[in-house]
């Protein structure tokens, strides 16, 4: 009954299960008190709209350039949509 192993001094410390390091965390919502469920630490609550900031993510987002549709650096820029006139 006490041979139970002491409490890992980080307890918040997610485990990397995945390939692509995408897991999925989950918190109460600090504005409506729901549980949410996010991906790797961001969230956003279905029930209230509370998002919490990007930069409190687990990690960091990837970049462009990690983007496997990324077309390379001399790639034309998207064109802005052209307004239709009726
Ligand atoms: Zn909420």
């Amino acid at each position: 009954m006490t041979d139970q192993p002491p409490t890992a001094p980080h307890a918040e410390h997610v485990v990397d299960t995945s390939p692509t390091g995408a897991e999925i965390t989950s918190t109460e919502c600090p504005q409506c008190g729901a549980q949410v469920a996010g991906l790797n630490g961001r969230y956003a609550c279905g029930i209230c709209g509370w998002v919490n900031h990007w930069s409190q993510g687990h990690g960091d987002l990837p970049t462009a350039e990690q983007d496997p549709d990324y077309p390379g650096p001399d790639a034309p820029r998207p064109t802005a949509l052209r307004r239709r006139r009726s």
